[in-house]
């Protein structure tokens, strides 16, 4: 199965991913998290992505077509994938495209994850995240010991560009730039909006629902 989970900032894509990539053995690509291992192991694409980063900016479509790419390709995703991050703008939509019709694959389903912007300040503000991926918030989501993951027992930190300013560029970012790709993806017949706003079990029970009929 190859899905995208689409959404944005703080509608719970990383959330939703983790407990998909475990029920159904898909690899969980996230373009965030490759940037930030770039960032902290000072890659030259880190050194270029990190500015746009912490301004709350896309990072150029070229960089991360040249990842998704490069990632794809990986035996791993041989037998299915799941996008959470990208693509974020029509050409990297577009860009996706050529990359699966060239190894004869195609789009099975993109997940929107609805949640109103209230909400969303309330999440990122709130967000913890650890370097394994997992995330957590102080109030909706704490983890078993606090400041510390449950899954692999390291610190948890604050990211950069979960501070107020950011978050709000962020929010506009995807407006503008990433929400076209609703349409787009619904002309493919391809969306399904989720209720991002239930709670995270009942919100992965929704999305079991849709692709175990798939
Ligand atoms: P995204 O990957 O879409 O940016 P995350 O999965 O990191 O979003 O979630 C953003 C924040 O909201 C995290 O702190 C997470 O713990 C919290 N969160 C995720 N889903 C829910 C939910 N359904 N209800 C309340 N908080 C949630
Ligand atoms: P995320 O972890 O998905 O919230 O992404 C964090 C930041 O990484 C974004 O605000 C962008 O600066 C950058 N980023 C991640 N994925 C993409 C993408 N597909 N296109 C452009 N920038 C991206």
């Amino acid at each position: 199965m190859n899905i995208i989970l689409l959404g944005p900032p703080g509608a719970g894509k990383g959330t939703q991913a983790m407990k998909i990539s475990k029920h159904y053995e898909l690899p969980h690509i996230s373009t965030g998290d490759i940037l930030r291992e770039n960032i902290t192991n000072n890659t030259n694409l880190g050194i270029r992505a990190k500015s746009y980063m912490s301004k709350g900016e896309l990072v150029p479509d070229e960089l991360l077509i040249t990842i998704i790419k490069e990632r794809l390709l990986q035996n791993d995703c041989s037998k299915g994938f799941l996008l959470d991050g990208y693509p974020r703008t029509i050409p990297q939509a577009d860009a996706l495209n050529m990359i699966l019709t060239e190894s004869n694959k195609k789009l099975d389903v993109v997940l929107d994850i609805h949640v109103d912007d209230g909400e969303l300040l309330k999440r990122l503000s709130g967000r913890r995240m650890c370097s394994c991926g997992a995330s957590y918030h102080v109030i909706f989501n704490p983890p078993m010991v606090e400041g510390i993951c449950n899954v692999c027992k390291s610190k948890l930190y604050q990211r950069d560009d979960d501070k107020a300013e950011a978050i709000k560029n962020r929010l506009v970012v995807y407006k503008k730039q990433t929400q076209p790709l609703i349409e787009y993806y619904t002309n493919k017949g391809l969306l399904h909006i989720m209720d991002g706003s239930k709670e995270i079990q009942q919100i992965f029970d929704d999305i079991k629902t849709v692709l175990d009929k798939i």
